[in-house]
């Protein structure tokens, strides 16, 4: 499972929560309680060391971007972080942004997943 970091909004304060991939639910601050939460891209950071590139990251100093209550803004956002982690992230993952891309919130999505059941990978 991979270790997400995660920035809250409210208290300013970083904390780390293994997350399953496709699971974009917000946890709650462990800090202060406030589930204001943006994923922070620290292993993107650490795999690449040339500042210019964090020019082209979601970072978190350009997360105001992004919307949490409107679906198709995340979903620009979560392709965005996907490519730029040049990892394969799952079919789940492709199919969670491009129902958000329609227009879905990730709890119908998150809902709808889950009533599948555990497929295997294939
Ligand atoms: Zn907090």
């Amino acid at each position: 499972m991979p270790l997400y970091e995660y920035r809250c909004l409210n208290c300013g304060k970083r904390s780390s929560f293994l997350r399953q991939i496709g699971d974009i639910s917000i946890p709650a601050c462990p800090h202060c309680g406030h589930s204001r939460l943006v994923r922070v891209i620290s292993r993107v950071s650490v795999l690449r060391s040339e500042e210019s590139r964090l020019e082209d990251l979601p970072a978190p100093h350009n997360f105001g971007d992004v919307d949490e209550n409107d679906p198709k803004s995340m979903a620009r956002w979560m392709k965005k972080m996907g490519q730029e982690m040049g990892e394969d992230l799952g079919p789940e993952f492709d199919e969670m942004v491009e129902r958000m891309e329609s227009g879905q919130s990730p709890e119908e999505i998150e809902e709808s997943l889950g009533s599948q059941g555990d497929q295997p990978p294939s």
